[in-house]
């Protein structure tokens, strides 16, 4: 069984992502030169972006983790539960919340309110990937990696009932998958 037999099409490309990190770690890093930024990774999605995104950032920062979660399958819950903060402390310091995708906009908004009670100097988002069409919540990441239409995607990160998240890329799945 090879997991990529399950992808119907390739909608960003590992190239094209990789690319698209070092462009970006490139501006963060130019944009907060001298400020030693605070990134934030939401688990579980937005793992293989923040490291491919951290690695190629070239200004001190420091890195951390928060868990919240809205989905379970594909459809949306409106729910947004937080079940991990970060422990580094973000008083007065500039925290970037590096997120796998942007849909409703509805968990990463849940988010930005809870860090902003620890009172940071600022807080911008990046997101590799950003469905503006499903936006429920006005929301805009500084950093986008790249806009794509409303389909449910799979790959660098992002799940399918917690499997495929170790695709390099990110696709569509087979509709047959989700019958299975
Ligand atoms: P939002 O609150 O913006 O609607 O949802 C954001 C979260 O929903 C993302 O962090 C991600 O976990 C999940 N999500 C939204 N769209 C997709 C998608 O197309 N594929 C996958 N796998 N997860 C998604
Ligand atoms: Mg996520």
């Amino acid at each position: 069984m090879n997991i990529n037999l399950d992808i119907e099409k390739i909608l960003v490309s590992e190239e094209a992502i990789v690319q698209r990190c070092k462009v970006l770690a490139k501006q963060i890093s130019e944009d907060y030169e001298d400020k030693k930024p605070i990134l934030i990774c939401p688990l579980k999605g937005a793992v293989s972006f923040f490291a491919h995104l951290c690695e190629q950032m070239t200004i001190p920062m420091v890195y951390d983790f928060i868990k919240a979660s809205s989905y379970a399958g594909t459809q949306s819950t409106g729910i947004v539960n937080i079940s991990y903060m970060p422990t580094t402390p973000l008083k007065d310091r500039h925290v970037i919340i590096v997120e796998d995708i942007i849909d409703t906009g509805r968990t990463l908004s849940a988010v930005v309110e809870e860090l902003k009670k620890e009172g940071p100097a600022s807080i911008e988002l990046a997101c590799l990937l950003d469905k503006p069409s499903m936006r429920k919540v006005p929301l805009e990441a500084k950093y986008t990696g790249f806009v794509i239409p409303n389909e449910f995607v799979v790959g660098f990160g992002l799940d399918y009932n917690e499997e495929y998240r170790n695709l390099p890329y990110v696709g569509v799945l087979k509709p047959e998958v989700y019958t299975k």
